[in-house]
């Protein structure tokens, strides 16, 4: 979560340039005699897309939008079946049901991203496409999964919220599915206050999402804006520019923000890892996780609760997330969203599995502020707990 612990005159510099530079201009269109050379939102755009080795970005106004954007522009609606896991956060959901279309979920396994097993039993003749996520910044087991949408055909679109800045063998995260889309919202490895970002493997598809995020503004250079064409409708999912000067600050920090976590997460592994009952979450071979947090499985629920107890009571840190608040990251505690219950009527029992290791999963954030100086302090509650 530590872009926000990187912001700094950087970031400031950038908002205040728009104001010496670019007279305020504030939209990311037009103004072209005020605004001069100050195009923030285009460049963090230009910025992002060379740092994950690809052509084209678009900014969006938040990671939820740039989910939403990513199925309206694979024309996904009503009667339509989306497939997602159950270990997310509540907006991969809530953009399929604002889409129209029904969401349908699937167990998390150890990796504590998409079972591609139960993904394939999930399946059926009305699903549209599978939103694999790279919960907390591990990558989903996307061999297996991408090896299942293609034998249906289906497209994917990579939650990417988490995964800004991580790889599987060498690609970045977002870049494997049909679409990928981030987050920058304000607990995101780098952030813009809110804010997203959407990729698309193919141009045309991106142009679709390039439009529909702009009320179906095609932006037609032969046209002024206002007699602009449009072979869409849309909503307005635009990125301000006031975020986009952030996020260009903010771009040029990930490799620091990613490097130091990896930093401080190994040095946390070493200590916690050797404990008996420890099990460190799985990950795919080949991962390059960002290491937002640092998660592990021990035998019982009651000690996963216990370590977090602990944690907080001698304020040496506190958990993530895990155990304690899956009421927002569990699809099985969503029974205010209609549309869910209705996909799952036995929604309080449903995802079995994933309860099981969910409930038993501690995770520790990772600060790219830590000295390491905790380290042994959170070791020993975690000692202390799993000898009895
Ligand atoms: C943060 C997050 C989102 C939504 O991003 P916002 O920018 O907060 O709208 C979507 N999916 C996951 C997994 C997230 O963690």
């Amino acid at each position: 979560m530590p872009g926000f612990e990187a912001i700094g005159d950087e970031e400031k510099m950038s908002v205040l340039s728009i104001f010496d530079e670019g007279n305020g201009v504030l939209f990311r269109h037009g103004f072209d005699s005020l605004r001069g050379s100050s195009h923030k939102v285009r460049e963090f755009e230009t910025m992002f897309s060379r740092t994950l080795g690809i052509p084209d970005a678009l900014a969006v106004s938040s990671g939820s939008a740039a989910l939403r954007v990513a199925l309206a522009a694979l024309q996904i609606g009503p009667g339509d079946e989306v497939i997602t896991q159950s270990f997310t956060f509540v907006a991969t959901v809530e953009a399929i049901v604002e889409a129209g279309a029904t969401p349908v979920i699937v167990e998390v396994d150890h990796t504590l991203n998409m079972d591609p097993l139960d993904l394939r039993e999930k399946i059926s003749s009305r699903t549209k496409a599978i939103i694999p996520v790279h919960m907390l910044g591990t990558p989903a087991d996307l061999e297996s999964i991408m090896a299942i949408a293609s034998e249906f055909s289906l497209p994917i679109i990579e939650d990417t919220a988490w995964g800004c800045g991580g790889s599987l063998r060498g690609k970045p995260l977002g870049t494997f599915g049909d679409f990928g889309c981030f987050s920058f919202d304000f607990a995101k490895t780098i952030t813009t206050g809110e804010g997203g970002m959407v990729i698309a493997r193919e141009s045309e598809r991106l142009s679709r999402a390039k439009a529909w995020h702009d009320h179906g503004h095609e932006n037609n250079p032969l046209v002024p804006r206002w007699e602009d064409t449009r072979s869409s409708s849309g909503f307005n999912f635009r990125m301000s520019e006031l975020q986009g000067a952030v996020g260009l600050a903010q771009i040029a920090k990930l490799h620091e923000i990613v490097s130091r976590q990896r930093y401080v997460h190994a040095s946390l592994v070493e200590e916690i890892a050797p404990i008996k009952g420890v099990c460190l979450r799985k990950e795919p071979e080949g991962s390059r996780a960002t290491h937002d947090a640092l998660i592990f499985s021990v035998p019982s629920p009651l000690q996963a609760k216990l370590i977090r107890q602990l944690l907080v009571e001698r304020s040496i840190g506190t958990t993530k997330i895990l155990p304690e608040a899956i009421s927002w990251h569990f699809a099985g505690s969503w029974d205010h969203i209609d549309m869910l219950r209705r996909s799952h009527p036995r929604l309080e029992s449903a995802f079995p599995k994933s309860r099981e290791i969910l409930a038993r999963s501690v995770s520790l954030p990772i600060s790219i502020l830590d000295d390491g100086s905790s380290h042994k302090a959170i070791s020993g509650i975690v000692q202390e707990v799993l000898q009895d």
